[in-house]
């Protein structure tokens, strides 16, 4: 049996992850979780859990409040929180589904305790990517993605030698916008922008999806996870999210991961560390799923991708900035301070006017220059 310890508790891949849980009382018991400012979730998630001992907030007043309800529970609040738990808790698996660049830190303290990580929180892989992939090198701790794309090639790789492999294909929806010209994109509203047209997800990657920049972010996770170069990987719009990616074989064959657009199914294979032989989400027949559309990826539309493999092929910690702005700039959108298509002007903006020094990429720095990206960019959306 795993002992799990899930970060995020009460978001969107959150809460499925709890599903699955439930599910699966034998292989799985959890005994720590966060849900940052949600606190409104801990009396059911402990009824349905009563072997949890470890709870992180964000807040300390609600950490003030709960030590003193649940005196059986260790309680941690804040950033040091979520790091702490992670040190000193007792699990086998983190899931990591904190969402931004509060989930790096406990990715790198699960890794550096030899643990297993279940990693739906992308934005680790982007900031510290070369950082994580050191500690998998030199054989600290085990990664498993949680992200339908990096499942699907990860099912997929495992099928195939890697020498007939020609290219990766990662299939986008392009989001909420998908059919609208630059011109359009003007004058949409958030609300607007958080109405993805087939998956329901926590706000934030609902915008990137809409920029587009989640797919960018994606395209560096699978370089990370997969070690290949951005000549290997390939970005193919499709409408439907039922081919959750493919592989281009060297003889012309493409090969496909066909399913549901249900995120339960790529938390199973993370938490069941790809041994999973049957699945909670299962379409009947191909036809249940209904007609396929396939695109040319247009990057003078979308231009995120390429701001954001750009970034991470500049070798330094031209990513830290590239996320640090992007967050800044989706939530000043969320906030109406900014117009949509101000995003990705912002993140370019911020990647050539912040300075840093190009020496060895390390937490420390990662640290110190998200936070002088931020700096930057409040001052820039106060002004408006
Ligand atoms: P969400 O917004 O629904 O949930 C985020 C969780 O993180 C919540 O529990 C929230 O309380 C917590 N949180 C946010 N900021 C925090 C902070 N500063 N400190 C502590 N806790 C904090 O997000 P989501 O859609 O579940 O996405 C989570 C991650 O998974 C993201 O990195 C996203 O890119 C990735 N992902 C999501 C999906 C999806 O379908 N939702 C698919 C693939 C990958
Ligand atoms: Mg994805």
């Amino acid at each position: 049996m795993r002992k799990i310890l899930l970060l995020g508790a009460s978001g969107s891949i959150g809460s499925q992850s709890l599903d699955i849980l439930r599910r699966d009382r034998q292989s799985f018991l959890l005994t720590g979780f966060s849900v940052g400012f949600h606190v409104e979730k801990i009396p059911e998630i402990l009824k349905d859990f009563p072997s949890v001992t470890s709870i992180c907030v964000r807040k300390e007043e609600d950490y003030n409040s709960l030590i003193t309800q649940y005196p059986n529970i260790h309680f941690y609040w804040g950033d040091e929180g979520l790091r702490e738990i992670c040190e000193e808790g007792d699990y086998d698996m983190a899931v990591n589904a904190l969402v931004g660049f509060s989930g790096l830190v406990p990715s790198i303290f699960v890794l550096r305790r030899d643990k297993i990580l279940a990693l739906a929180n992308k934005e680790s892989l982007v900031v510290g990517g070369k950082l994580i992939k050191r500690f998998l090198k030199e054989g600290n701790g085990k990664l498993y993605p949680i992200d339908s794309e990096h499942v699907a090639i990860a099912k997929l790789l495992s099928r195939v030698d890697i020498n007939d492999v020609e290219k990766i294909l990662i299939t986008a929806s392009g989001g909420s916008f998908r059919n609208m010209s630059l011109e359009e994109l003007k004058n949409v509203t958030p609300e607007m922008a958080l109405n993805h047209p087939t998956w329901k997800m926590g706000p934030k990657i609902t915008i990137d999806s809409a920029t587009m920049m989640n797919k960018g972010f994606e395209v560096i996770e699978a370089m990370v996870l997969f070690d290949l170069p951005s000549e290997k990987i390939e970005i193919l719009m499709h409408d439907e999210s039922h081919v959750h990616s493919l592989l281009k074989m060297k003889d012309g064959t493409y090969l496909a991961d066909v399913s549901v657009p249900d995120m339960h199914g790529p938390i199973e294979y993370a938490l069941y560390e790809s041994k999973v032989d049957f699945d909670l989400v299962k379409a009947n027949s191909l036809s249940e799923l209904g007609d396929y559309h396939f695109h040319k990826f247009d990057p003078n539309r979308f231009k995120a991708p390429l701001i954001a493999v750009a970034a991470y092929e500049a070798g330094g910690d031209e990513t830290t900035i590239l996320n640090a702005a992007n967050e800044e700039a989706v939530y000043a959108f969320l906030d109406g301070k900014i117009p949509f298509t101000d995003i990705e002007k912002e993140v370019e903006r911020a990647l050539e006017k912040i300075a840093f020094d190009k020496e060895k990429v390390s937490l420390r720095k990662i640290l110190t220059l998200d936070q002088s990206t931020r700096r930057y960019c409040a001052k820039r959306f106060e002004r408006r």
